[in-house]
């Protein structure tokens, strides 16, 4: 007997391309697009190795845990780091981008985090990029939680090195990412002694031996079942439409605020302004008194599939998320997910309107 995950045919070259090209037309780019074969930790990090090095000037914009991590592996490659970090109820603006320019005109990189899961922000990157393409700096961008819950256009917004993962709005697998890289980008590394080489890590292997060479031969076994996921992932979305996709996520994040806010007892969006939270997920800040964790370990009790969690690290006293991205970007998994929260604060002690929570999720999918 034949085993559905086992017994494949070899994935060609051709098809890894054709896979390649569905992403590019996702992010509506004429850049390279590269697959990468490992979670989008592999390309965030190849990427950074890759384009900066100590001659390097970067400006890191902290809004959540990832930019954190992304400082941490710019000064390991020995640039000298500006970090700006903004409170996580809010998002960075292109004005704060625009003033440490001027405060340190050498900036000749900048990292940024489109929307965070984490912290449940997002920043406006077309605005930023307009302010990074004047001052001529590289552009990287962490496009892994907002893809396919809102917009994200590289060549428009002038991003240079857009690292995308397919498991959280494209609904797919977690164990193949994506990046496109302009030539800016390439011309960066190929001059970077330090770049990554005959390395796991390394985007110029892929680059020299897969791009340069026509796509023809792939210099390595293909992750063939991610493969073959993230090609059924692609498919489903330009079936459905992205703005399709992307609408689904907006109404989930907006019914969530909604709810959470109508359900009462103090529960409120963790995001102050609706403008700066992220489609892809939502995060409530818990009233004072209640344990984020605990509460969201007596909601799941009800029901584990729910798309719940709490904050991570420090935040896990006060933060929940909603993690209503993929399939979960929907009516049910919110009104489910805000009724098993709303009941466990009124186990709590906590008085909520679970009514009411209901009626607002509701309006928002009408
Ligand atoms: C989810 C996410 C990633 C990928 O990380 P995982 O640990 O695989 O979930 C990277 N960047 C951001 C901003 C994310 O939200």
């Amino acid at each position: 007997m034949t085993h559905p995950f086992l017994d494949l045919p070899p994935l060609s070259a051709q098809r890894f391309a054709a896979i390649e090209d569905g992403v590019a037309r996702l992010l509506d780019t004429r850049q390279d697009v590269l697959i990468t074969q490992g979670e989008a930790l592999l390309p965030l990090e190849g990427a950074i190795r890759a384009a900066a090095g100590p001659g390097t000037v970067a400006l890191n914009v902290i809004t959540g845990p990832y930019g954190q991590t992304f400082g941490d592996w710019l000064r390991s490659c020995g640039a000298t780091v500006h970090d700006i970090s903004v409170p996580f109820h809010t998002a960075v603006t292109a004005a704060q981008i625009r003033e440490a320019f001027a405060e340190h005109p050498e900036i000749d990189f900048v990292s940024l985090v489109h929307a965070e899961a984490a912290t449940g922000n997002t920043n406006p990157v077309a605005e930023i990029g307009e302010v990074v393409r004047e001052r001529g700096a590289l552009f990287y961008l962490d496009a892994v939680a907002s893809v396919g819950a809102e917009p994200v256009l590289p060549d428009a917004w002038g991003v240079d090195l857009c690292v995308i993962g397919a498991q959280k709005a494209m609904g797919g697998p977690a164990g193949v990412s994506a990046i496109s890289v302009s030539e800016r980008a390439w011309a960066r590394m190929a001059a970077n002694p330090d770049a990554p080489r005959r390395s796991y890590l390394s985007l110029l292997d892929w680059k020299e031996r897969w791009i340069d060479a026509g796509r023809r031969a792939l210099p390595h076994a293909p992750a063939q079942l991610e493969m073959l996921a993230l090609q059924a992932c692609l498919e489903r979305i330009e079936s459905a439409g992205l703005d399709a996709v992307m609408a689904r996520h907006r109404t989930a994040a907006l019914a969530t605020r909604a709810g959470a806010v109508a359900l009462g007892g103090g529960l409120e969006p963790y995001v102050h302004e609706a403008k700066d939270a992220a489609p892809v997920a939502t995060t409530l800040r818990v009233p004072p008194g209640v344990v984020a964790s605990e509460l969201v370990a007596r909601a799941l009790r009800s029901d584990p599939a729910l798309p719940l969690a709490a904050g991570g690290g420090a935040l896990a006293e006060e933060m929940i998320r909603v993690n209503h991205y993929g399939a979960d970007a929907n009516p049910g998994a919110v009104r489910a997910s805000l009724t098993a929260v709303g009941t466990a604060m009124a186990e709590a002690g906590v008085p909520v309107d679970l009514v009411a929570a209901g009626r607002a999720v509701d309006g928002h999918w009408r």
